[in-house]
């Protein structure tokens, strides 16, 4: 097409892109997002969490001054690079003690960490069921992609068994873990899971995940474009992924347990309790030293 050809269409196209920017300002989305425009691959599943979570955070009226997000290494830990706030970028893994001691010294904040499957459960793994357990009032979105993506495709340790990868060009001979399951197991204190196909779901997760007092680990299934061809893609989201089951009792630790090793995957919250927080119980061992 002739550089001519588009002379019609161009000024209704800026009118377009102008008419949906002052929308997107209004909206106070952009008040969530940095000026750095996201490095990620075009069509990245990130892009749809990003949203969901932009969107919980301005529906909630988060001051963006008081929020901070905490990433480890992978394409996932590039996420505070895109958004407004206060943003740490770790080491491999070590998301969670960080966005830990942040909120235990800082307990005003809204603290999200953020990681990837290889950084949180790889790498980091070892942080995992210490920070679950100790129930501080966190957010921690897990982007579920089953692959190593910044690295360029290796098996992660939610590579399905058999797939081939970039270190196993005749197939992952390991078993893939289940974080749901894990998380379940570990103690999570709300435990909520959905697909990156659906902002919509992951912002109304995000609504009450930043609101329950206590560690929420909330696990999102997301395809990696670029370096898997075969595990997770759109098309496969959509259809493998059911909403919540509406009579499931999110009180109920065997019934989320059985949910979450069933062979289709459930959009929501499976788990929620309210124990106290380590914050709350340090509070009353401040106390009682005192006393
Ligand atoms: Fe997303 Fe994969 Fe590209 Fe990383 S490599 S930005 S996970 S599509
Ligand atoms: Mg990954």
């Amino acid at each position: 097409m002739s550089h001519t050809d588009h002379g019609g269409d161009k000024p209704r196209l800026d009118q377009k892109v102008a008419s949906d920017l002052q929308s997107v300002t209004r909206s106070g989305l952009l008040d969530y997002r940095s000026d750095a425009l996201p490095t990620w691959c075009a069509g990245c599943g990130y892009f749809g969490i990003a949203q969901g979570i932009t969107q919980a955070l301005a529906e909630m009226e988060t001051d963006i001054h008081d929020l901070a997000v905490v990433s480890g290494i992978g394409c996932a830990g590039r996420f505070p690079f895109f958004m407004g706030g206060y943003g740490l970028h770790v080491v491999h893994g070590r998301a969670l003690p960080v966005a830990s001691g942040l909120k235990i010294a800082r307990p005003e904040l809204t603290v999200m960490a953020v990681g990837g499957d290889g950084d949180g459960l790889g790498i980091g793994a070892g942080h995992l069921p210490h920070a679950i357990r100790r129930n501080v009032d966190i957010t921690y979105v897990l982007f579920d992609n089953g692959i190593y993506g910044l690295t360029k495709g290796q098996s992660s340790p939610t590579t399905p068994q058999l797939q081939i990868t970039g270190t196993h060009p005749y197939g992952n001979p390991d078993q893939p873990l289940n974080p749901l399951v894990l998380g379940l197991a570990y103690g999570a204190s709300l435990l909520a899971a959905a697909h990156a196909a659906d902002p919509e779901t992951i912002k109304e997760i995000l609504l009450r995940s930043l609101s329950h007092k206590g560690f929420s680990f909330v696990i999102i299934q997301t395809p990696c474009i670029t370096f898997d061809k075969v595990n997770i893609s759109y098309d496969k989201m959509r259809q493998g992924w059911d909403p919540m089951p509406t009579d499931h009792d999110v009180t109920d630790l065997r019934a989320a347990m059985d949910l979450a090793m069933a062979e289709r995957n459930y959009q929501g919250i499976y788990y929620e309790d309210h124990r106290p927080t380590f914050h709350e119980l340090d509070e009353e061992t401040v106390r009682k030293a005192k006393a």
